[in-house]
């Protein structure tokens, strides 16, 4: 409200990131069927090799001293004793919907942080890319960002009280539903698509190679063909999906080794990729969108990691986590206000409210 009222928060574009924060949970303390499967084994492994070590005092001479025996009975029984532990929480981790169960901080995921792993919360921020104040943030649970442009979109919008917003995001956020309910709510989006076309290593041309004639509803290929879309329509996931080819053009075509080692080439358009179209285009027209987002939201996630230090979340459980990190983005929110405006202005500003 305050920086809505002093004309910090206008609206106009807001950049989305997520960023991985740490839980009080410990690596060993979550457990994934990947992980629970490396720890039995280590377990089991032990065990076998304490039985072994016993097998062979029975068998040599001189006799093991005693006291060693009953130290190596007492590990073995440990182990087993761990073993039963284990069983126990990978029947909780089975019942889990996400398989993972984590001991100290029950909400925190494992996920993906760096090429390595973290046990913690996915933070979604969205910043004013003007003022680089925090408009709103979410703490998830899942480490991915793909569901989350269409929600941290519209939290934007009701924290500037604009009906116009725009956001920019990178590709982790390219999801053709999650554009397409920010396109349905008037939401300008600007995310460029993943590059994961494995076409382009092996050399064959790329579907952004073939350009779509709206007003023909067909595609021209690299070769000048137009391709007609095909009676069809599902790909087995969807039955939103058209196919588009041409019935003869292919075998004789001699960019054919560049396009496909199938009979005709067929590209897959979704029945709003319109929507993707437009993204691209005004992508196109803003070359310098991926690093507003860049210089936007990433400061503010640094910074608050920086005052956090190794240590990031103090609480426990998704919603207590959630009010630590409010107070962390009140503070990064009103240090930033104070440095923009100053103090009496914020004083002022305080008061009128
Ligand atoms: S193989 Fe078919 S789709 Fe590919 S360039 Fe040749 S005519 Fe066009």
């Amino acid at each position: 409200m305050l920086c809505r009222q002093v004309g910090l928060l206008d609206g106009g574009v807001v950049a989305i990131d997520g960023s991985k924060f740490k839980a009080v949970n410990n690596r060993d303390k979550n457990f994934t069927p990947a992980k629970m499967k490396r720890r039995m084994e280590d377990v089991e492994a032990s065990i076998t090799r304490y039985l072994s070590k016993l097998d062979d005092a029975d068998r040599n001479e001189p006799a093991m001293p005693v006291a060693k025996v009953e130290r190596l009975q007492e590990r073995i029984a440990k182990l087993k004793e761990q073993m039963v532990e284990l069983k126990a929480i990978e029947v909780e981790m089975q019942k889990s919907p996400d398989n993972q169960v984590s001991l100290t901080d029950p909400d925190a995921r494992s996920m993906r942080h760096r090429g390595s792993g973290i046990v913690g919360y996915n933070v979604q921020a969205a910043v004013d890319a003007e003022h680089h104040i925090i408009v709103t943030y979410e703490v998830a649970t899942s480490g991915s960002d793909r569901g989350q442009l269409a929600p941290m979109s519209k939290l934007a919008r009701s924290a500037t009280g604009t009906e116009e917003v725009t956001v920019v995001a990178d590709r982790g956020y390219y999801s053709g539903e999650q554009l397409l309910e920010c396109a349905n709510n008037g939401i300008t989006t600007y995310v460029p698509k993943p590059l994961t076309s494995s076409g382009t290593k092996r050399g064959f041309f790329i579907k952004q190679d073939f350009i779509f004639d709206v007003e023909n509803d067909v595609y021209i290929c690299p070769a000048g063909q137009q391709l007609t879309k095909g009676a069809h329509r599902s790909d087995r996931q969807s039955t939103e999906v058209n196919f588009y080819r041409h019935l003869t053009a292919c075998s004789s075509c001699r960019l054919k080794p560049r396009c496909t080692t199938e009979k005709l080439r067929r590209i897959r358009r979704w029945e709003h990729e319109d929507v993707l179209d437009d993204i691209e285009r005004r992508l196109e027209a803003k070359p310098d969108a991926m690093a507003i987002r860049r210089s936007t939201v990433e400061h503010p996630f640094g910074t608050i990691k920086a005052w956090m230090g190794a240590t990031h979340f103090l609480t426990r459980t998704r919603e207590k986590v959630s009010t630590e990190m409010s107070l962390h983005v009140l503070a990064y929110n009103f240090k930033r206000v104070l440095n923009i405006i100053g103090f009496g202005s914020l004083m002022a500003a305080i008061k009128a409210v």
